[in-house]
């Protein structure tokens, strides 16, 4: 019987997810650096120590009887250490060595008959030449680990663009991705359980700045070809991952249709907010519930949903034009309890309810909502 859950990672992720693993009576333990992280906030106790401190990962499994992780790029060795000392922790560490190298992650999928970015492996200048020449531009060059929000990726059109990004990247991993034109981007956040019950919640569209996602609409405006087609390939990667536990599948959406894979995440995912507003399971319940071995519940869309996200500008760490956000009845904020609002960084979000379709009105007005919010300092005293 699971009465207590440890998280390695205090970041939102880990908040929204501890939060609901509180709703349910479970007793939560967070594992970060930082102290008073936005998850140890709301946890009961916090541990505070690096990600890869064994001993501290020794204690986490200790006091716990599972544990999870809210962010990928943590040591394995956490992972395989939990495992090899007989404590349950999920994602499994075979889940996590495939999702945090691009190379590994690609391969997987394609070898799960589902298409991806034509891509290689890029080391040397060598390598550079013959991707050139086989791949071609425009090209996307990535690091093969660590990345994420568009961190270490460099768009080249040539090869002088490549051999500077392969310069850049100071000896570290890269894979060379074609560029794909495609006509919008949509996840797919899936949730299985041991016993092998899969659930899909309905894809969202996704709109990036900079490499940051800034607004997730659901319903994506896609056929329900596409919508079929994206939501068995998310699930036909969970049933080969064996994953247990809450993840999602970010896709490419070509003019034609056809749905290419561009990344998996191992856990809850920010496209996936919408969740916990639009629908009556959100995707970190869903992960407890996985995760502690309970039934899954089929995902329902009550209404339509706009997320947003708000991030910080470097100009102050005080949100002001919530107010007047929160005149509009339709929207839900959720703030991540970050002290300082630096430059893109992810501080909160709010979702705007709807009902009918995703239309340009409904975009705009999301967008008009943003655009009441900004960062100041604290009035002086
Ligand atoms: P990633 O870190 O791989 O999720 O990439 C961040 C964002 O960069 C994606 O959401 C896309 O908007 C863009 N991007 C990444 N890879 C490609 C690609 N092969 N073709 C077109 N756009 C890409």
């Amino acid at each position: 019987m699971i009465q207590t859950i440890g998280v390695i990672g205090g970041g939102q992720l880990g908040r929204m997810f501890a939060l609901d693993a509180k709703r349910m009576g479970y007793y939560v333990i967070t594992l970060d650096p930082q102290e008073h992280s936005p998850c140890g906030q709301v946890s009961d106790v916090q541990i505070v120590a690096a990600y890869d401190n064994m001993a501290a990962i020794d204690d986490l499994g200790r006091r716990t009887d599972i544990v999870t992780y809210e962010f990928e790029n943590i040591a394995i060795e956490s992972v395989q250490r939990l495992e090899n000392d007989g404590y349950a922790v999920t994602p499994a560490s075979t889940v996590l060595r495939i999702t945090q190298d691009r190379l590994l992650e690609k391969t997987f999928v394609r070898d799960c008959g589902i298409p991806t970015a034509d891509f290689a492996a890029v080391g040397s200048q060598d390598d550079v030449t013959r991707a050139a020449r086989e791949i071609g531009f425009p090209a996307i060059l990535k690091t093969v680990r660590g990345g994420y929000d568009g961190k270490g990726q460099w768009r080249v059109e040539s090869l002088d663009d490549a051999m500077r990004a392969l310069g850049e990247a100071k000896g570290a991993r890269l894979i060379w991705e074609r560029f794909v034109p495609f006509a919008c981007e949509i996840s797919v956040v899936c949730t299985r359980n041991a016993a092998g019950q899969v659930v899909s919640y309905p894809p969202s569209e996704n709109e990036h700045d900079h490499g940051i996602l800034f607004m997730s609409m659901v319903p994506a405006r896609i056929g329900p070809d596409v919508a079929q087609r994206a939501t068995e390939y998310a699930e036909r990667i969970a049933r080969a991952l064996e994953i247990v536990g809450t993840f999602c599948v970010e896709f490419f959406v070509r003019g034609d249709g056809e749905v290419l894979v561009n990344e998996i995440a191992p856990r809850p995912h920010n496209s996936g907010h919408y969740t916990m507003d639009a629908t009556p399971c959100s995707q970190y319940e869903q992960h407890v519930r996985a995760i502690c071995g309970l039934p899954l519940s089929p995902p329902q869309l009550f209404r339509s949903a706009i997320m947003v996200n708000i991030l910080g500008e470097g100009t102050g760490n005080v949100l002001a034009g919530t107010e007047r956000l929160l005149a509009d009845p339709s929207i839900v904020l959720h703030m991540y309890g970050k002290k300082h609002a630096v430059n893109r960084r992810k501080m909160g979000h709010f979702t705007m309810l709807f009902e009918g379709p995703v239309t340009q009105a409904q975009i705009d007005r999301a967008k008009a909502a943003h655009a009441l919010l900004h960062w100041t300092e604290p009035a002086p005293a």
